[in-house]
């Protein structure tokens, strides 16, 4: 294992998914590939990063941003690029109105955050922190994608409580405010982190760090068919599944 090895809750997630599928992407260097919905997601972040970090935070601004973070990587033609690209407009009209009647201050962007977990480098990226005129923190994690979720998968998102990690252990405050913004409906989705809910999501961290370094990388073939590597891994029972109801 490389000594400058990070856990994070990117390489978390794919081990959880299934630790082969972390060994290809992180080890054997397998892209995962580009489609609209993932290039819709970075453009929607980079835009809202580079509007909230920029001195005016005007309606005509936020469409500078969002034409400036615009890419065509991912998608199919030009009918999908156009309707991403009105849907995104859509979503940022009704964003601007919401961040213009808040009184919350937006104080951080993207925010690095960089720790140690037992023997581990800890390291992730917060989408907003705000403050509030009460002295309140509230820190968010957009979702881009239709669907809003359920305020259980809300309350169980393992980002979230590493976010309430990074902002008691290394910032220094408690969120006293946690949610996910679903920007296509304009909805944030609040939840709560008890200690105790952290620390089992950061136990399962060091243990996730700790099955990696021992290089453990068991294939999970019941993920399969969700896998984005379901054509190409050597171990995907999609792949025999398909081989044998389209015979070459
Ligand atoms: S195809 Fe199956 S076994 Fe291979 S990485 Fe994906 S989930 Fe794991």
């Amino acid at each position: 294992m490389r000594e400058d090895f990070k856990i994070s809750y990117s390489r978390v997630n794919a081990y959880l998914f299934c630790p082969h599928k972390y060994k290809l992407i992180y080890l054997d260097n397998f892209h995962i590939p580009v489609n609209a919905n993932v290039t819709f997601g970075h453009i929607i972040h980079k835009a809202l990063e580079q509007f909230h970090s920029g001195k005016e935070q005007s309606y005509n601004m936020l469409f500078e941003c969002y034409d400036d973070a615009w890419k065509n990587d991912g998608f199919t033609d030009p009918q999908q690029i156009f309707e991403y690209y009105e849907c995104g407009k859509r979503m940022l009209v009704n964003y601007y109105k919401s961040f213009s009647e808040s009184d919350a201050e937006v104080l951080y962007v993207e925010r690095a955050f960089d720790a140690n977990i037992g023997r581990y480098k800890f390291i992730g990226i917060i989408d907003r922190i705000d403050r509030y005129p009460d002295g309140k923190y509230e820190i968010m994690d957009y979702k881009t994608h239709v669907k809003v979720w359920e305020q259980e998968r809300v309350d169980r998102d393992l980002q979230l409580s590493f976010y309430a990690y990074a902002c008691k252990n290394i910032f220094g405050f408690n969120p006293d405010e946690i949610s996910i913004y679903f920007l296509s409906e304009n909805r944030k989705i609040y939840t709560k982190r008890s200690k105790s809910e952290i620390a089992d999501a950061i136990n399962l961290a060091i243990l996730t760090a700790e099955n990696i370094t021992a290089e453990k990388f068991n294939p999970d073939v019941s993920k399969c068919q969700l896998c984005d590597f379901k054509l190409k891994c050597k171990f995907s029972v999609y792949k025999e599944a398909c081989a044998e109801l389209c015979p070459a």
